[in-house]
């Protein structure tokens, strides 16, 4: 019976060197018994093309296995995975039914590549359908699959809450109940992203949209990863654009932007009501302190200033859907210390009702900035203090 035949892909014969050092005849073949069943192998390059990473693919008797092989050598937490979404996206996007994906631990790695943050990227990996070939010789535990959506969610939150340096990308829901992933686009982060969003697939119930955050000219993902995440039928692709949303924001009062959204992921936290404490995101909302409609009306400020403005991070809360509702109607108002107050003219049972639901009387610290303080001026300017009451 024929041999299983590896094509190696360029990143592991640019040199002959890089060929000996990082994929001895050995690894070749413990890579071979364990997919295969047998340890012997022919072998060819595969020098075409773009370089997609650090890939071998392995044929035999009709089926195709692809395997990305970790780094060596673990310094940072997205660069370790950046071959992985376009071995990914080669798997997804090959014809041959027949075929399966795998990760393989490098003999020598070294580093921490057990930190949660790993842990989160093999879980999510798991999810996507790749297969570990020699797991148990390199981690402590099993890595297990997320289940779910909402454990996805979780998890994430968790690795952010111990590592708030490195927010990149977020995953909640809409009002419509639809998963929402904002991620970046560049840089490193791109790999969380493509990763996640295949992950996703895998175990959303409903559909999932993937707006993606750029910086500059760079503000889609690489092409191939695209067309990957899409063909799994699941996820739908927006961009985060700025003209897009200039248009928006000179035809309507409201601004339904994915960049303010982000910006407030990102200066808040995920979803949760400043008033309240309710953190159910089908019902929250990113609140203008400035509304958009008295931003437009200022005639100190150009049309890209205005925009800034609205898109500011700094210029909004989360709030539900009835907090938000209180704010926008002034029957409550934040003054500039942070206290929540009410119209003093509300009584009885109302007043009852809005203490009751008002759980939050005083907004924390790090949400009161000076630019926050700001926007809270320019709202208040027409909202006299002595009308209102504490709510505390
Ligand atoms: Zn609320």
């Amino acid at each position: 019976m024929k041999a299983p035949h590896f094509t190696i892909k360029n990143k592991f014969q640019k040199q002959d060197t890089l060929y000996r050092d990082l994929l001895t005849p050995e690894i070749l073949s413990d890579i071979c018994l364990k997919t295969t069943g047998r340890p012997d192998y022919t072998y060819e390059f595969d020098d075409t093309g773009y370089n997609i990473g650090r890939l071998v693919e392995l044929e035999h008797q009709g089926k195709k296995n692809f395997i990305s092989i970790s780094e060596t050598d673990i310094r940072s937490r997205n660069s370790s995975f950046q071959s992985l979404p376009s071995a990914l996206a080669r798997y997804i996007l090959e014809e041959n039914p027949n075929k399966e994906i795998f990760f393989y631990f490098h003999p020598s790695i070294s580093g921490n590549y057990e930190t949660p943050y790993f842990i989160f990227m093999y879980r999510l990996m798991k999810t996507a359908k790749i297969g570990f070939l020699n797991e148990a010789e390199y981690l402590e535990q099993p890595i297990s699959p997320f289940i779910t959506a909402e454990d996805i969610i979780a998890n994430k939150d968790r690795i952010r809450s111990t590592n708030r340096g490195n927010r990149s990308t977020y995953v909640t829901r809409g009002q419509n109940n639809e998963l929402q992933v904002y991620g970046k686009t560049y840089g490193a982060n791109k790999y969380e992203t493509t990763i996640l969003c295949l992950a996703l697939s895998e175990v959303a119930h409903s559909k999932v949209q993937l707006f993606q955050i750029g910086e500059g000219g760079l503000t889609e993902l690489p092409q191939k990863a695209k067309e990957a995440i899409e063909s799994l039928g699941v996820v739908k692709i927006y961009a985060s654009n700025r003209t897009i949303e200039k248009i928006d924001f000179e035809e309507n009062n409201s601004l339904r932007s994915v960049e303010y959204v982000y910006k407030l992921l990102e200066t808040l936290g995920d979803k949760k009501c400043a008033f309240c404490g309710c953190e159910i995101p089908q019902i929250i909302d990113g609140a203008h302190i400035w509304p958009v409609a008295e931003i437009k009306k200022d005639e100190t400020l150009s049309q890209d200033e205005k925009l800034a403005c609205a898109l500011d991070g700094a210029n909004g809360l989360w709030l539900c859907q009835n907090h938000h509702k209180l704010l926008d109607s002034n029957i409550l108002r934040v003054n500039e210390a942070g206290e929540v107050q009410y119209k003093s003219e509300i009584g009885g049972i109302h007043l009852i009702f809005l203490k009751y639901i008002t759980r939050q009387t005083q907004l924390q610290e790090s949400v009161l900035s000076d630019r926050f303080i700001n926007y809270i001026q320019k709202r208040n300017r027409n909202l006299r203090e002595s009308l209102y009451s504490t709510v505390g």
